[in-house]
C-alpha cells in the first residue's frame, strides 16, 4: 500500500479542509447549543460533491475511490461529527447500498437527488427491542397484491426527521431470524409513517436522530431492494463499509483533539512556563498523537482493501473498534490538557468527548466488533 496521496486525493482533502473551516467550524458551538445543524449544509455538501463520493457519475455522483471518501470523512469528523454523520448515513449507508443492490429504476429514482443533497436518506435497522441483535427485528412487511403493508417501529435513526427515504429493514417471510428480513426503500411522506425527534443526547446534538413509527405503511412491491429474504445480508454489507466511515470520522475527532491540545498546551502558562514544557503534559499529547496515527492507518487499510476488491469486513471491524475507542481516549486526554477550561463549551474538547462517546456504540458496539473479529480468528460464531 502506497501511503503517499495522489494529486486528486490531496486536492479532495484540501477541499474538505476548506469546506470545514469555512462552512462548519464557525457554526459548531451554536449548532450544538441549539441541538440543530442548519439544514442548508446538506445542499452545500451536495454541491461540493461530498454526498456523491464513490457513486457513479452516471447517477450524479462524483466518483472517486474509498481513500478519498475517508479523507473527506475525516475532515468532516474533525469539523463536526453531526455533519459527518449526515454524509456517512445518507451516502455511506443508503446511496451506496442503492448503487450496489438497487434496480436501474431505483438508482434513477434516488441516486441523483441523494448525491445532489436534494434528498437525504436514513437507515432503519435498529428497533426498540433489537439493537445488537438486529437479525431478530420484528417490524413486519406483509404482501398484499402488488404492495407490501409495513407495521412496526425503528429507534435511534440518524437523519430520521430530515430524510426523504428510509432504507428500511422488515420481516417479510416466515423464515426464522435474519433469514426472514428484507430491505425496502420507503419514501418518508408515505401515509402511516410518523417520526419523532429524540432529544437530550449526550453528543451529536445537532444531528436529527429519530424514532420512526409505521402503521399500515403501504409501498409497491417495486420498493423491495434486492431479493426478498436478503435484507439482513444487505444491512451487514452496508454496515461493514459504514464502519470504515465511522472510523474515519473518529480519526477526525482524534486529530481535532490533538490540534486543540497542542495549541492550548503551548499557550497556557502555569508555574511561569507553558504547560507544554511539562513531561506529564507531553505524555498526554504523545498518547493522543500515537492513537491518531494508528487509527488513521487502520482506516486507510480498509479503504485500500475495498479499492483493490479484497475482503475487508474484519479489517473494517478492527478499524472501527480501535478508532472509536481511540477517539474517546484522545478527546478525554485533550480535556485533561485543557484543565477546567476543557469542561465548558467555549472550548472544543468537551464536545469532542461527547460526540466521540457514541462511536463505540453505533454501527455495532465495541463488544460486537470483538465478536466479529473473534469469529474471523476462530471460525466459531458467538451470535
Ligand atoms: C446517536 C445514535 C444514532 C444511531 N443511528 C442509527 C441509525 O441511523 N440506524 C440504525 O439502525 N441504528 C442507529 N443507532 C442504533 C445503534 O446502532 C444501536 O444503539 C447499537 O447497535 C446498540 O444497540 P442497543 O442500543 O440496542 O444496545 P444493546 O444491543 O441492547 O446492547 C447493550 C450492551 O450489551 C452489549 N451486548 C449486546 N449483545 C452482546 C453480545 N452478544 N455479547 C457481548 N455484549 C453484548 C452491547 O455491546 C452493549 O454494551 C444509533 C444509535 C445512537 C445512540
Amino acid at each position: 500500500m502506497n501511503l503517499e496521496l495522489s494529486e486528486e486525493q490531496a486536492a479532495a482533502r484540501r477541499l474538505a479542509k476548506d469546506f470545514v473551516d469555512g462552512e462548519i467550524a464557525p457554526n459548531v458551538v451554536a449548532w450544538d447549543r441549539a441541538e440543530d445543524v442548519d439544514r442548508s449544509i446538506v445542499k452545500k455538501l451536495g454541491e461540493v460533491g461530498f454526498l456523491g463520493l464513490t457513486i457513479d457519475e452516471a447517477y450524479g455522483g462524483s466518483g472517486g475511490d474509498h481513500l478519498t471518501y475517508c479523507l473527506v470523512t475525516e475532515e468532516l469528523g474533525r469539523g463536526d461529527s453531526s455533519v459527518r454523520g449526515i454524509v456517512s448515513v445518507s451516502l455511506g449507508l443508503v446511496a451506496k447500498t442503492i448503487q450496489t443492490y438497487g434496480s436501474e429504476e431505483q438508482k434513477r429514482q434516488w441516486l441523483p437527488r441523494l448525491t445532489a443533497g436534494e434528498a437525504l436518506g436514513c437507515f432503519g435497522l435498529t428497533e426498540p427491542g433489537t439493537g445488537s441483535d438486529a437479525g431478530n427485528l420484528v417490524t413486519k412487511a406483509v404482501r398484499d397484491g402488488d404492495d407490501y403493508v409495513i407495521n412496526g417501529s425503528k429507534m435511534f435513526i440518524t437523519n430520521g426527521t430530515w430524510a426523504d427515504v428510509v432504507l428500511l429493514f422488515a420481516r417479510s417471510t416466515d423464515a426464522p431470524g435474519h433469514k426472514g428480513v428484507s430491505a425496502f426503500l420507503v419514501p418518508t411522506d408515505t401515509p402511516g409513517l410518523t417520526r419523532r425527534t429524540i432529544h437530550g443526547k449526550l453528543g451529536l446534538r445537532g444531528q436529527a436522530t429519530a424514532e420512526l413509527a409505521l402503521e399500515d405503511v403501504r409501498v409497491p412491491a417495486s420498493a423491495l431492494l434486492g431479493r426478498e429474504g436478503k435484507g439482513f445480508s444487505i444491512a451487514m454489507s452496508a454496515l461493514a463499509k459504514g464502519r470504515m466511515s465511522v472510523a474515519a470520522g473518529c480519526v477526525g475527532i482524534a486529530q481535532a483533539a490533538l490540534d486543540a491540545a497542542v495549541g492550548y498546551a503551548g499557550e497556557r502558562e502555569q508555574f511561569g512556563k507553558p504547560i507544554a514544557s511539562y513531561q506529564l503534559v507531553q505524555e498526554l499529547l504523545s498518547d493522543i498523537a500515537v492513537d491518531v496515527d494508528a487509527a488513521r492507518l487502520l482506516t486507510w487499510r480498509v479503504a485500500d482493501l475495498i479499492d483493490r476488491g479484497e475482503e475487508f469486513a474484519t479489517a473494517a471491524s478492527k478499524a472501527k473498534l480501535f478508532a472509536s475507542e481511540a477517539a474517546v481516549r484522545c478527546a478525554n486526554n485533550a480535556l485533561q490538557v485543557f484543565g477546567g477550561y476543557g469542561y465548558i463549551d467555549e472550548y472544543p474538547v468537551g464536545k469532542l468527548l461527547r460526540d466521540a462517546r457514541v462511536m463505540t456504540l453505533y454501527e455495532g458496539t465495541s463488544q460486537i466488533q470483538k465478536l466479529i473479529i473473534g469469529r474471523a480468528l476462530t471460525g466459531v460464531s458467538a451470535f
